[in-house]
Order: C-alpha cells, then sequence, then structure tokens
C-alpha cells in the first residue's frame, strides 16, 4: 500500500476519532453520557444533523458558527480534530500500518481528552486514564513477546504512579503547597502501564518536568496565571507521553545516553 494512501486513511480515521474526542472533553467533565444524547448545540439546543457533524469540515462550511442559532463555535472543536488526526499521521509513520500503531493512535486520543480536560476543569477524567492504562497493558501482553509482558505493565503503572506520588509529597514538603493532585498520580499511572517498568520512564519523567516548567514560565509570561500559581503538570505528562510514543528510538536513546544509560 504506498504511504501517502495510508497517511491519508489515518488522517481521515483520526479526524473522525477527534470528532469523538471532543464529545468526551465536553461531556466528561460535565458528568454527561458520551452516547447520548445524539450531539446538539449546547446553546439551541438543536440536535445537529450529519451535515453538520462531518469532522473538519463542518466547521469550515458552517463558518465557525450553529446552522441553526448561529452561535459562534469554539474553534477548539476544529483544533482536536486536526490534532488527532495529525497524531493519528505520526502514530503510522512511527509503527507503520499496525496493531501497535491503532493502539498507539487511540492512547494519543486519550491524551488529547485528559489534556484538555485537565487544563480547562482542573480534573483528570477516569474513563480516559483508564482506557489510555488498559491499551497500555494490552500492548505489552499481546503485541511485546516478553512472557512477563503483564508484570512488566503493571510495574509500570506502579512505578509511574509511585514516582508522581513522591515528588508531590515532596513538593508539599518544599513549597508548602499541594504541587500534585491525585489526578496527576492516575496519569503517571496510566503512562506507565504503556512504558513498563524499564529506562523509558526516564525520559517521560525528564520530559514532564521540563514540558511543565516551559508552560509555567510560558503562563506566566502571558500573565494567565501567576508563576506560584498552578502549574498544569496533567497536560505536560500528556504531551511527554506523547512525544515518548512518538520519538524515533535513536531520540530516545540519545537522551538515556545523557544519563549512562544504553540499551
Ligand atoms: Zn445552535
Amino acid at each position: 500500500m504506498p504511504k501517502w494512501f495510508v497517511a491519508l486513511f489515518a488522517f481521515l480515521f483520526g479526524a473522525a476519532v477527534g470528532s469523538f474526542v471532543n464529545v468526551c472533553i465536553y461531556r466528561l467533565p460535565r458528568k454527561l453520557s458520551i452516547v447520548k444524547p445524539p450531539s446538539h448545540c449546547p446553546h439551541c439546543g438543536t440536535t445537529l444533523t450529519a451535515f453538520d457533524l462531518v469532522p473538519l469540515l463542518s466547521y469550515l462550511w458552517l463558518g465557525g458558527k450553529c446552522r441553526y442559532c448561529k452561535t459562534p463555535i469554539s474553534p477548539r472543536y476544529f483544533l482536536v480534530e486536526l490534532l488527532t488526526a495529525m497524531l493519528f499521521v505520526a502514530a503510522v509513520d512511527r509503527y507503520s500500518l499496525s496493531l501497535e500503531a491503532v493502539l498507539v493512535s487511540i492512547s494519543l486520543a486519550a491524551l488529547v481528552v485528559i489534556a484538555f480536560v485537565d487544563w480547562e476543569f482542573f480534573l483528570v477524567p477516569d474513563e480516559a486514564v483508564w482506557a489510555l492504562g488498559i491499551l497500555g497493558f494490552f500492548k505489552h501482553v499481546i503485541l511485546i513477546s516478553n512472557p512477563h509482558g503483564i508484570l512488566i505493565s503493571l510495574g509500570g503503572a506502579v512505578l509511574g504512579g509511585t514516582v508522581i506520588w513522591l515528588i508531590g509529597i515532596l513538593g508539599r514538603l518544599v513549597f508548602r503547597k499541594e504541587a500534585m493532585g491525585f489526578g496527576d498520580v492516575k496519569i503517571a499511572a496510566a503512562v506507565g502501564a504503556h512504558l513498563g517498568a524499564t529506562w523509558l520512564m526516564l525520559p517521560f519523567l525528564l520530559f514532564s518536568i521540563f514540558v511543565g516548567a516551559v508552560m509555567g514560565v510560558l503562563l506566566a509570561l502571558l500573565q494567565r496565571r501567576s508563576l506560584t500559581g498552578y502549574i498544569p503538570f496533567g497536560p505536560a505528562m500528556a504531551i511527554a507521553a506523547t512525544i515518548v510514543f512518538l520519538a524515533p528510538p535513536s531520540v530516545i536513546n540519545f537522551v538515556l545516553q545523557l544519563y549512562g544509560i544504553s540499551r
């Protein structure tokens, strides 16, 4: 199959999944069912038709407005569909057309849900965390030909959760305020189920701290939130996990070698 065809298929599939990601971002933190009722305009309540729900295109041809009440639709809907589509293309580029690419793609979609919900609501949706963790577990049991796959995956979940939990305790002692929430522990455990109790946890933690610090400084510069205030560590971990899932092995090995670890 030509590479461009695989990429196009991944893009279209990713955009469709991105549509569902948008539903999850809106409904999970509001404790609404993600299957019913069917999609409707949150402003006028009109049930949307297939014409209004074509990923990416509907937003463009409706000019970013509800077709019925003309209320502007957040550009986030378009951006999330585009982002998910691009992540799916990146996943088939990294893992080619394989079951692993599918598992990683859906995991990346779960990370998008986690990042956006945590960013906006400061809470971590359990459904998305469970989906992420279970997909990581399956990856080890089905795809990675190691008889101890189950233990490696469960060990990774325990390791990831424990490290973030300990960093949280340390942060509380040093800064005398809540540094990590339990939501952060859950995200780290779910990512850990993917990475396993392996050295891959190191680049994940390093990237998380780096991305978190960069986001904290940017937010302070933009004066959206003070530097001493809340740093969105959940979104930082989601971005770090995305990088580790998609980075070529050479990049990961380079980071490990900086710490004297060779695989
Ligand atoms: Zn409307």
